[in-house]
């Protein structure tokens, strides 16, 4: 009875001493797993967040803002000319910026590359378009900062 007794101490105390060291490399390859895990989904949920509250697009001429549109007020689509840029060689630029519901996209341009068509529509902040040689750019509110510059432009 006493012997019994004794083997049940002792054995969980070998056991124990046993199991400490060894499993903690695994643990730290756990918390490392955990934490990696951890930042993907932290960057997908900003990419959620960042694409969420956008909802005005801006137009810039030059690095100025011309106008200001909120695509979920747009029913139908219509254009916007943007014209009077002058690029290099002093010709006249002219971009047409074509606006949907919730979308923007360049529809026609004069510019040389002609990339900001090719871009299409665009629906999130993430891209905006972008035409160097008329120094046309279209780009979404990053739903932050709207108020400060909105105030200042009008
Ligand atoms: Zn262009």
């Amino acid at each position: 009875m006493i012997q019994l007794k004794n083997s049940n101490d002792i054995k969980p105390v070998l056991q124990l001493k046993h199991c400490t060291c060894p499993p903690a490399s695994k643990s730290n390859k756990f918390w490392l797993l955990l934490l990696g895990g951890l930042v993907a989904a932290s960057v997908v949920v900003m990419i959620l967040l960042w694409q969420v509250p956008v909802s005005n697009v801006r137009i810039y001429k030059e690095g100025e803002i011309i106008t200001t549109i909120n695509l979920l007020t747009v029913n139908q689509p219509y254009t916007y000319t943007v014209e009077g840029m002058v690029h290099t060689g002093g010709v006249s630029g002219l971009n047409i910026v074509e606006i949907d519901h919730g979308r923007v996209r360049m529809q026609k341009a004069d510019c040389p590359d002609g990339y900001c068509v090719r871009q299409g529509w665009i629906n999130s902040g993430l891209v905006p378009v972008v035409c160097l040689p008329n120094r046309v750019v279209i780009a979404f509110e990053s739903g932050t900062d709207n108020t400060g510059i909105d105030a200042v432009v009008g």
